[in-house]
């Protein structure tokens, strides 16, 4: 084989699971927002068919051949990484055979089904042995992808690359000890900021009118994207110019639904933005979890969370519910978009409690993959650590270990991006204000200075890069996570006046 050869085998074979890829997307795109119930039994086993096909594709000799070639030799900056990383996937995949991953992702789909019914019925029983299950088959799993490794840190790896439990225990340590003092304090002033306007009634079909003035103020657009409404909000990147979103509305929440389309506006744009000299590759057009979360978290609370953000918005807004926000000032509307308190729900948490949602999580994880947790009882030590950490217990388990859609297609692991994203993404928005004027920008709504900065800055690269090497070029440095600790304490220490 010469490299020539090696490359044009390469890239066919790229083209064949890049159709794959589309289909099963689009699939998954529908299954979980406009699918019927009813054809769910059908729709999994032929998407695990599907699956199926596309590892053999993935797993043809002649591209393992053509990967192994390739992996030895100097290709450039872009193929030598897409070749790189083709090979991490396939080093894993090569471990099981088809019929392992069709069954797999069977097991998935139908957690995904058995989770949501369980969470409509509030009842934990029904999802329960699947869950166990899902996790003894990812134990399985890990065991034999790395005998060596402890099993959760491959997981961490999976979802943020060069990440583990060391790096993961010195974060959240600080989270911990730097930011629990303070919720406690913040805690304790129950009242002292009036959200109670964001829980009145606030009708479905007004909240999708507002949303699209929001997402045209972000640029996002009908051309390459598409809102959809699912349970569990996620982003789905079916190719750069065919990115789509999905939120979920409540109608005695209109913060939730606000922000849970710019977090996923915020994903769209990362896949959108990435490189169009990629699109032929496929790993490349891949990023991290840690970075996709800083980029969403960055739309949602670095920027959205902001007066200038909503200058030119909040006036929409109050005309669509006159009843509910007529009285209430923009001034005001921001107070309560940014009040702290214990809840239960991390989607809707606010900014400086968001971490400790995670690190329960994290705990949880830790101890699942590391053979420290009765699985008989997870939904009791989900409540245990939320007593523990936040004073605060569910009432329903719709509140509790159901609420996340992520176990239930067993994404463990994927948890500790959202912190880390959030924490990237103090260091993005510190770095940004020293090279534009963001409020000047936010509040003549010039979104696209944003968008365009965060391209040249991060987006463009794609996977190309780790994260570590992502943020020494847009800042200058390596990741820090004071920059997240310094501005949350600030920002809620000024807040609630605590001294
Ligand atoms: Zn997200």
């Amino acid at each position: 084989m010469n490299k020539k050869e090696a490359l044009k085998i390469y890239k066919d074979q790229i083209k064949k699971m890049q159709a794959y890829y589309l289909a099963m997307a689009t699939l998954g795109f529908d299954r979980l927002t406009i699918a019927p119930k009813d054809g769910s039994d059908f729709r999994n086993e032929m998407i695990s068919v599907l699956d199926g096909e596309y590892y053999q594709v993935q797993t043809d000799p002649k591209f393992v051949e053509a990967v192994l070639y390739l992996a030895e030799q100097d290709l450039g900056k872009v193929m030598n990484r897409d070749v790189y990383l083709a090979k991490r996937s396939l080093e894993d995949v090569l471990k099981f055979s088809k019929e392992e991953m069709m069954e797999f992702s069977l097991e998935q789909m139908k957690g995904n089904d058995l989770w949501y019914e369980a969470k409509m019925k509030d009842d934990y029983s029904i999802f329960k042995d699947q869950l166990i299950k899902l996790i003894e088959l990812s134990k399985k799993k890990l065991e034999r992808r790395n005998p060596k490794k402890p099993s959760y840190d491959i997981f961490l790896d999976d979802f943020e690359e060069g990440m583990d439990q060391k790096k993961y225990d010195h974060f959240f340590s600080l989270i911990r000890k730097e930011l629990l003092p303070l919720i406690k304090k913040i805690n304790k002033k129950k009242g002292y900021i009036d959200d109670s306007f964001l829980y009145l009634y606030y009708p479905a079909d007004k909240q999708a009118l507002f949303m699209k003035d929001v997402m045209e103020y972000l640029g996002y657009s009908s051309s390459w994207g598409y809102l959809g409404v699912t349970e569990h909000p996620f982003t789905n990147g079916i190719s750069r110019n065919d990115v789509r979103v999905t939120t979920n509305y409540d109608e005695h929440n209109i913060a939730s639904a606000i922000f849970s389309v710019i977090h996923e506006c915020g994903h769209a744009f990362y896949e959108h933005q990435v490189d169009p000299k990629y699109d032929d590759l496929i790993y490349i057009r891949y990023m991290s979890s840690g970075m996709h979360e800083s980029q969403s978290r960055f739309f949602e609370n670095y920027l959205a969370r902001r007066k200038s953000f909503f200058k030119l918005l909040y006036p929409k807004l109050q005309e669509y519910f006159p009843e509910n926000l007529e009285n209430v000032s923009l001034d005001d509307f921001i107070r309560a978009i940014n009040a702290s308190q214990s809840s239960l729900i991390r989607t809707e948490a606010d900014e400086l409690t968001y971490p400790i949602h995670i690190l329960i999580r994290y705990e949880l994880e830790k101890d699942i993959f590391n053979g420290k947790a009765d699985l008989n009882n997870l939904d009791k030590l989900w409540d245990n650590k939320y007593e523990k950490y936040l004073g605060i217990k569910a009432e329903k388990v719709f509140d509790g270990i159901l609420q996340d859609i992520h176990w239930s297609d067993a994404s463990f692991g994927y948890f500790p991006t959202y912190a880390l994203g959030s924490a990237i993404g103090a260091q993005l928005i510190h770095q940004m204000e020293k090279d534009l004027n963001v409020d000047e920008l936010l509040e003549k709504g010039k979104f696209n200075k944003i968008t365009a900065y965060l391209k040249k800055n991060v987006q463009h690269y794609g996977a190309l890069y780790n994260f570590e090497e992502i943020m020494k070029l847009a800042t200058g440095e390596g990741f820090d996570p004071k920059y997240y600790i310094d501005y949350l304490k600030d920002k809620y220490t000024k807040l609630y006046d605590i001294k």
